[in-house]
């Protein structure tokens, strides 16, 4: 079998993120709050073999970037594992991961290895205060070694990826900036979307793309880069390069348009969309024992297509009839 996930609007998909736990070790304010308790039950959580068996179908049907996620995967304990495996697959695709790095010290040099190309960083702050009130935890120092450690290890562009929020750190888009620029870290800045457990995002609060794009240009000169592509982010030339700095409006300036991503949460629910509020279930085939591997791989390749089919234009939350989806960006894998 081999195909191409193509929707309905002629997209043609070949991004899977998928999300390989919900755990993870902070608490950031807007992802999980620090009682959080709804956990995908362990025994709903894909093995590293069914993973390998979704990965493996998806790249036949035409998938060639995978993004490895969470909740936070580097607590994952066959993380290095999963990247392995996933590199040795024939037509393997190329393999990023987006982590919190407090794993990534001891971590980097061994996924490099195993083939992972780069990493994204969330870094929300650069104060070790206020980064231990954002997470619920004092680790700031361990997120900086973990930076250093991907740096050192090669995983280049290493992008770091920054929510501003108001009266929290929307001070710091400038010091940031410079910062990134200093140490050769990739700075985007994303809107903060409304994924939060407890459903406190409020649009009239939130900083938009233009206003961080204000922020930055009374400092540097920022210049356009053409070309975008399928990329979320609009990236920009700081003072004409070479340093370059993203902005990625979701929620202001949505990019459906181009989205070529699918999504696989860590209990096996494909989604079409970080906002989707239905899912595809591909766990109950993959533990189905009354069928055999052809099968079994047929079935989870039509799953794909029909999530694909069922795709919606575009995520509408500026629409009246728009609703954020049950489960919490820590759940569906961001
Ligand atoms: N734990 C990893 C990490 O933090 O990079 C991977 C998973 S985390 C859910 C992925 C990204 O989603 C992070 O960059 C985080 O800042 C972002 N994120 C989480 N909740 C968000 C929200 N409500 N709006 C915008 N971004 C959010
Ligand atoms: Fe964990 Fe990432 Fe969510 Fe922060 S954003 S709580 S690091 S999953």
């Amino acid at each position: 079998m081999s195909g191409m996930l193509v929707d309905t609007f002629g997209r043609v998909h070949r991004d899977l993120r998928v999300s390989v736990t919900d755990r993870c070790n902070l608490r950031c304010t807007y992802c999980m709050p620090p009682d959080f308790a709804d956990w995908i039950p362990g025994d709903h959580l894909l093995s590293i073999d069914e993973l390998m068996t979704v990965i493996s179908v998806a790249v036949d049907e035409g998938i060639d970037s995978i993004r490895l996620t969470g909740g936070e995967p580097l607590v994952r304990p066959d993380i290095v594992e999963i990247v392995s495996r996933i590199n040795a697959m024939p037509k393997a695709p190329r393999i990023t991961l987006t982590t919190n790095a407090l794993r990534l010290q001891e971590l980097a040099r061994p996924l490099a290895d195993a083939g992972l190309e780069r990493v994204n960083i969330s870094l929300d702050t650069l104060d070790p205060e206020r980064f231990a009130r954002l997470t619920f935890r004092d680790r700031y120092s361990d997120v900086i070694a973990g930076v250093e450690a991907a740096l050192a290890a090669g995983l280049h562009p290493v992008k770091v990826n920054t929510v501003l929020m108001r009266g929290i750190n929307d001070d710091e888009a400038v010091p940031m900036l410079r910062h990134a620029i200093e140490h050769g870290w990739h700075l985007r800045f994303i809107e903060q979307m409304p994924l939060d457990p407890h459903g406190s995002w409020d649009r009239s609060q939130m900083v938009v793309a233009a206003e961080i794009h204000e922020l930055l240009a009374a400092e540097f000169a920022l210049t356009p880069i053409p070309g975008r592509g399928s990329a979320p982010a609009e990236e920009f030339l700081v003072n004409a390069g070479p340093a370059t700095v993203g902005i990625i409006a979701s929620v202001s300036k949505p990019f459906c348009a181009a989205c070529d991503r699918l999504r696989l949460t860590a209990d096996g629910q494909i989604r079409n969309c970080l906002f989707a509020t239905e899912e595809t279930d591909v766990r109950a085939t993959l533990r189905d024992p009354s069928i055999d591997e052809a099968t079994r791989r047929q079935r989870i390749a039509a799953l794909f297509a029909a999530s694909t089919s069922a795709k919606l234009a575009g995520h509408g939350i500026g629409d009246p009839s728009f609703v954020q989806p049950d489960r919490p960006m820590s759940a569906i894998g961001g």
